[in-house]
């Protein structure tokens, strides 16, 4: 593999060898790779905060730049919580192994970054899914604002009702408690939507409205996670689920995003990829984050 590396790359850093295995595929690193992603990350500005964090994460082997084969690449795309901001860079978490890859492919020329602050915007990403599963009810409790806001209103575009930002955040707590914290069942999904059921019945009165709020939320989520090709494939043709986009998109203006990188949907799921997207302009909150969690 090495060999086959080398050919692809010309110049490769040194010492690269195979470093962890993700869901049984090997990832590549070496320290020589591991200096030169903090030489590459170290005066950017949007990590300036947290970068000594950023660094002992590096050290401790919870972040890793890495390379990764070709089909690995292609399956990581389709994955939760990956993060590919220029299709040559990407971030991912995985909650088995709770470590941070950060990606590169043959695409990127070493030494030759295509862009450090693209870097620096997949790292603080990423980092706010480490957080999430590791920082647990205090991320919560430092981001209820910006959760509770992002499900209101797309609770209310989807409903056409009025649901406040405190029942947004109760949806977003019970999200984390049953989808990130702890592994997610076929059962979680159906227990979800009884919860919805419970929390927006003030809002929404009327039952059947309710039940059609509810599997309008829901449906397009089931499709994403059964199979995220058709999910892709459905934004082409399928007007009600372009419009879901469109919602989500609606929601993150309302946060100040005006467009996400990725095409938001596992936000429907899973909260903490909200506050990773609005990580992409940082606030004291987001850096607190890093800096807290070990
Ligand atoms: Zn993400």
């Amino acid at each position: 593999m090495i060999r086959v590396l080398d050919e692809a790359w010309g110049v490769l850093p040194t010492g690269l060898r195979e470093w962890d295995s993700v869901d049984g595929s090997p990832v590549y690193s070496s320290l020589d790779l591991q200096n030169k992603y903090v030489e590459a990350i170290s005066n950017q500005k949007i990590l300036s905060p947290v970068i000594k964090a950023i660094k002992a994460h590096v050290t401790n082997g919870r972040i890793i730049p890495c390379f990764a084969n070709k089909n690995m690449m292609g399956l990581l795309f389709h994955k939760m919580f990956a993060n590919s901001i220029d299709k040559a860079t990407m971030g991912y978490y995985h909650p088995g192994n709770n470590k941070v890859y950060i990606i590169m492919d043959n695409r990127t020329k070493y030494l030759v970054w295509m862009s450090n602050q693209k870097l620096s915007t997949v790292t603080i990403h990423e980092m706010m899914h480490y957080a999430a599963k590791n920082y647990k009810r205090m991320f919560f409790n430092q981001f209820k604002d910006i959760l509770g806001a992002f499900y209101s209103d797309f609770f209310s575009t989807l409903s056409g009702h009025a649901i406040s930002p405190s029942t947004g955040s109760k949806a977003a707590l019970y999200l984390l408690e049953n989808f990130e914290w702890k592994q997610a069942t076929t059962q979680s999904i159906f227990n979800y939507a009884h919860h919805l059921d419970e929390i927006v019945s003030i809002e929404i009165p009327d039952k059947d409205e309710r039940e059609k709020f509810i599997i309008s939320l829901i449906s397009p989520a089931k499709i994403f996670m059964n199979d995220p090709n058709v999910f892709i494939r459905s934004l082409q043709r399928d007007d009600e689920i372009v419009n879901y986009v469109r919602g989500l998109y609606t929601s993150y203006k309302r946060l100040g995003i005006k467009s996400p990188d990725t095409t938001p949907i596992q936000e429907i799921l899973f909260p903490s990829e909200v506050v990773a997207i609005t990580s992409e302009r940082p606030t004291r909150k987001h850096y607190v984050a890093v800096n807290t969690v070990r």
